[in-house]
């Protein structure tokens, strides 16, 4: 009779495994995706924490952010796909563990991660920001040395690869306080990080990261001036975009930061503006990727501190 039972058992353990390895491998099969091109030797690896782009040409392979750290192999062979060569450099965007994290598995004993001087500040450091409304993202210990950046930069460098010409901005105090973005000046591709994010409001790290919304505005409307029409904009999180759609999002955030004062003088509190989600009707683009609260908690406290 015990032995029955331990054979029922076990067919039962054994069916559950089967079915966690069928899980398994079907999670990974959605997961890998191929790289989409964006102009001649730029390609986009999104769903990886962030979007990461990558440049491939006669001087090696270069990307820009590397996605969350348990993507990494997935990242690596989604890479491998457009091209055989070790990557040169890594450059990011910011130091959020979404655009950071795959650094450490994607470096080799060439590359050289390039970033502003205040990522590697903070890399070195932990971030652990307060819960807000529930959502409580997880506190990240300090990167250890082969993740953090070698070059660092204060407001520009330009970079000559692949037969075209990288510039550097960093726009402080706005997202966070370590921001870049890279325009690919020939191809016309600008990753601007979570300075843009096409699919919805931001989140601005006003507590762990020295983010502002003023500066926040201040580097998207400064970007939208390095923009022409034919501009494509890899934004941090979300598709493919362009100047049009960067503008539409700076009047959104510019009319939802109004909107959060003019509330705040009505006496409002911020509960109340919260329950209401008394911006939401002014993102037009269906449901935003990140709840519209989050920006309203942030943009509320950040007003009543002047
Ligand atoms: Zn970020």
């Amino acid at each position: 009779m015990k032995n029955i039972k331990w054979k029922v058992g076990r067919n039962i353990l054994l069916i559950i495994f089967v079915f966690m390895q069928h899980a398994y491998a079907q999670n990974l099969n959605t997961t890998s995706l191929t790289p989409k091109k964006i102009s001649d030797g730029l390609y986009l690896i999104d769903n990886f924490g962030c979007n990461i782009a990558v440049s491939v040409g006669s001087d090696g392979l270069l990307i820009i952010d590397s996605g969350l750290s348990n993507k990494a192999d997935q990242v690596k062979s989604a890479i491998k796909e457009v091209s055989a060569d070790s990557i040169k450099f890594i450059l990011n965007t910011h130091f959020h563990f979404d655009h950071v994290g795959g650094n450490k598995k994607l470096v080799n004993k060439k590359s050289v991660v390039i970033a502003h001087n205040n990522v590697s500040k903070r890399m070195k450091i932990e971030w652990n920001p307060p819960e807000i409304l529930g959502t409580k993202w997880p506190k990240i210990s300090p990167y250890g040395k082969s993740a953090l950046p070698e070059i660092c930069f204060s407001d520009s460098l330009t970079i000559y690869f692949n037969d075209d010409t990288i510039k550097c901005f960093h726009f402080p105090q706005a997202h966070s306080d370590c921001d870049a973005i890279f325009c690919f000046k020939k191809a016309n591709v600008i990753h601007t990080g979570d300075l843009f994010l096409s699919n919805g409001f931001p989140v601005i790290d006003i507590f762990a990261g020295g983010g502002t919304i003023n500066g926040y505005l201040d580097a998207v409307s400064k970007i939208i001036a390095l923009c022409d029409d034919k501009t494509i904009i890899v934004p941090g999180h979300g598709p493919l975009s362009d100047r049009n759609q960067l503008l539409e999002y700076l009047n959104m955030l510019a009319s939802s930061k109004e909107r959060i004062a003019e509330l705040i003088k009505q006496g409002k509190t911020l509960e109340e503006m919260v329950a209401a989600e008394s911006i939401s009707d002014l993102y037009k683009r269906g449901k935003s990727w990140l709840n519209p609260k989050l920006f309203i908690y942030t943009t509320y406290y950040e007003l009543i501190k002047h």
